[in-house]
């Protein structure tokens, strides 16, 4: 995986990294060459809206990740939700979503019917939700593995059964489960979606999105592919469509230095999420008997309603672990009283963050959406970090001590 940067380009003169380009426009000599790169018969960039050195670096790692066919990136993890939906989709089309969705895609979800796309919220967790919610008009099912905050998991394979015999698509957003965690092809995903924001750049210091597309949808049974798009490779009619409208057309576009910069924390995914997910197993234990927690969210643990699933999918249990404070115990106070943990709204990162759930990241949702999420107003949702497990258990001690 370190190595699969280099798969297709050669760098210069011996230099081991990728060299980050931030040309828009590329040269071509010969003005056929620059004719048949723009439709498409050679290989090449022609503007960096569309792609460019570093960004095909990337790519090449997550597909490579991914066991894909191919990937787009983009400048967020919403740019690239965004694109693809509305790449894809059209009024009329009926989409089934889960109910338990990160923030701003539950909120984007409010645009797309606002456009005229039939949506259906269910509940995940069981494939018969699903299942009953399908129609004559529904092209696909779209969920997160594991849902942050409550840590609801999904019923994957049995979902991915479902829209492989419907023939509709099976879009998942992996972002809390990355590639080294989740393989997506064993739940026959069609589109695997991510916030490379989050694990895969890891650092808290640069946005991306990705998509990739497994190899295991057949695109021809799509009819919302427009005929200019359906070149002799039909494996790659979806990401063709994707790219040139949700991309080109919608211009969310990842700068070189962000491509370059998420491309060196992708580096060490594998070595910072076996150190999360063993954090997040040995912290939500230690919670879980603590009198001063009503209940721990976290799907590691036996009694997670989904756990007997997320040990049959993931690697690991990932990083997210919500609690329900005691009643007698202000959220806020609490996380002012904890030292190392830091209160941010982020997650994915190398150190541990906190932040009261109900009052910030869905203060826009009613309180009737926020009870369907299963958010309450005592929960705290934190995001496990690569630090000392000794210090993080300290830190929770020292605060428990003021209540
Ligand atoms: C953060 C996140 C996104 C959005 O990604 P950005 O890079 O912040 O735009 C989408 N889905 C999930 C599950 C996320 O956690």
């Amino acid at each position: 995986m370190v190595h699969a940067d280099r798969l297709l380009n050669t760098p210069e003169s011996g230099a081991v990294h990728q060299a980050t380009n931030n040309s828009v426009l590329f040269e071509y000599k010969d003005a056929q060459d620059l004719v048949d790169v723009f439709q498409g018969k050679k290989a090449g960039h022609v503007y960096s809206r569309s792609s460019s050195g570093s960004n095909v670096a990337l790519q090449n790692i997550l597909t490579h990740l991914e066991g894909g066919v191919g990937a787009i990136t983009f400048a967020t993890g919403m740019a690239a939700i965004t694109a693809t939906m509305f790449s894809l989709f059209k009024a009329g089309d009926h989409l089934i979503v889960s109910h338990f969705l990160f923030g701003n895609t539950r909120s984007f979800t409010e645009t797309m019917q606002s456009m005229g796309i039939e949506l259906s919220f269910v509940d995940v967790t069981d494939v018969q939700n699903v299942k009953a919610a399908f129609k004559t008009n529904t092209k696909a099912v779209y969920l997160e593995t594991i849902a942050n905050p409550v840590t609801q998991v999904a019923d994957l394979r049995a979902i991915g059964q479902l829209c492989e015999s419907r023939k509709a698509l099976f879009l998942i957003d992996n972002t809390m489960t990355p590639p080294n965690i989740f393989d997506a092809n064993a739940v026959l995903a069609s589109l695997t979606i991510s916030s490379l924001t989050k694990y895969i750049a890891g650092h808290g210091n640069v946005l991306g999105g990705s998509v990739v597309d497994t190899g295991l949808f057949d695109w021809s049974s799509f009819d919302n592919i427009l005929p200019i798009y359906r070149g002799p490779d039909q494996t790659q009619w979806g990401l063709t469509q994707i790219r040139k409208r949700g991309l080109r057309d919608m211009g969310g576009t990842l700068s070189p230095d962000s491509a370059h910069a998420i491309s060196i924390g992708l580096e060490t995914l594998v070595m910072r999420t076996e150190k999360v997910c063993e954090n997040a197993m040995r912290l939500a234990s230690y919670l879980h008997s603590h009198d001063k927690v009503s209940a721990v969210y976290y799907p590691g643990l036996a009694d997670h309603p989904q756990h007997f699933l997320a040990r049959e999918y993931f690697d690991g249990y990932g990083g997210i672990l919500s609690l329900d404070l005691a009643d007698d115990i202000d959220p806020i106070q609490f996380l002012n009283a904890l030292d190392l943990v830091i209160c941010a709204t982020h997650l994915g990162d190398t150190r541990t963050l906190a932040l009261p759930v109900a009052s910030t990241i869905y203060f826009e949702s009613s309180a009737q959406q926020r009870q369907e999420m299963g958010v309450n107003d005592k929960m705290i949702r934190m995001s496990i970090g690569i630090e000392d497990i000794d210090d993080l258990v300290a830190d929770f001690e020292q605060a428990f001590a003021e209540f």
